[in-house]
């Protein structure tokens, strides 16, 4: 939306594969609180597109390559868009493990964030998938939101002394016992089953998953990507590649709708301004 107000040309490539799509309701974007992901996604394009200057493509990307005069994009389709900067929105990728029933809950009774659902699961029986310092990290913040937590570790457990110690302090058990499967009815949890047969019912259970970059195109371009696997941006949000952007959950490891919007209006601007400096 910077760039069109700015009357640059703007081609947006997306294949409409965005890493929210299962959610019923998002949350903790003021403004839109409690909205469906696909109903904010299609006010922010008719937005962005009533700008003459913003056009509209479907497609995937499938390649990138660096010219003289700036970059060029090749989709699945075999088209070619040239352009002078380039700014990935291209998200990440979350990895189902492989859980019959997982993926099915994702984002509807299996989430990833307190933030994003933890209000509508307040004080129900909740179960967190992970282990060490993570499992910690969310147990720690889930708590003020219930007082029914237990950690599945499915596996054996990865805590220190202090750790132990705290989840004990607040009555959050630990399961290590494999888990098999997750019983749900159209994605709301009803059973972990772990691997001895036995079950037990949560109505939500948080899951830490590991993740892979949406596109590879950023990497091929040569763009450094950070221990944590996110692409390395500087603070306005310009990559290690001259004449690239990145923004959204692509660059930050806070996952979250409104960080998303604030980092892709940053990088509008700065954007705008390199352009604005090679031509003024
Ligand atoms: C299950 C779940 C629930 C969530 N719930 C909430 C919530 O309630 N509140 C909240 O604030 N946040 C929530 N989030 C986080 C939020 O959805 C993300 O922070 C936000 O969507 C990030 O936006 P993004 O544009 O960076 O990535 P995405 O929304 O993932 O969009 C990336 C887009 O790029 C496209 N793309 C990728 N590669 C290519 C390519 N090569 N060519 C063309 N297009 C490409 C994809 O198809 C997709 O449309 C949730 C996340 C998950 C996973």
């Amino acid at each position: 939306m910077a760039l069109g107000r700015s009357l640059r040309n703007v081609l947006i490539i997306d294949s409409g594969l965005p890493c929210n799509i299962q959610t019923p309701h998002s949350h903790n974007f003021i403004t839109q609180d409690g909205e469906k992901p696909d109903v904010i996604a299609a006010k922010a394009k008719a937005q962005v597109l009533s700008y003459d200057t913003v056009k509209f493509h479907t497609g995937l990307a499938v390649s990138g390559k660096k010219n003289e005069k700036g970059f060029e994009i090749i989709t699945q389709e075999g088209e070619a868009f040239k352009a002078k900067k380039l700014i990935f929105a291209t998200g990440i990728k979350d990895i189902m493990p492989n859980i019959k029933g997982f993926s099915e809950c994702w984002g509807i009774s299996v989430i990833h964030c307190p933030y994003c659902h933890g209000y509508e699961f307040r004080h129900q029986k909740t179960g967190i998938i992970a282990n060490g310092e993570r499992a910690f990290h969310i147990a720690s913040l889930v708590h003020n939101l219930t007082n029914s937590i237990i950690i599945l570790t499915s596996g054996k457990a990865d805590f220190n002394a202090e750790q132990l110690a705290k989840l004990n302090k607040h009555n959050i058990k630990i399961i290590e016992t494999e888990i098999s499967e997750i019983e749900h009815e159209n994605g709301y949890i009803r059973n972990v089953v772990f691997s001895d047969s036995s079950k037990l019912d949560f109505t939500a259970v948080y899951a830490a998953v590991p993740f892979t970059q949406h596109s590879d195109i950023p990497f091929t371009l040569g763009c450094e990507i950070t221990e944590q696997g996110y692409i390395k941006v500087d603070n306005f949000q310009k990559t290690t590649i001259e004449g690239i952007f990145a923004c959204g959950d692509n660059s930050a490891m806070m996952r979250a709708v409104a960080n998303a919007v604030y980092s892709g209006n940053l990088t509008g601007a700065m954007a705008n301004k390199e352009l604005t400096n090679e031509q003024f």
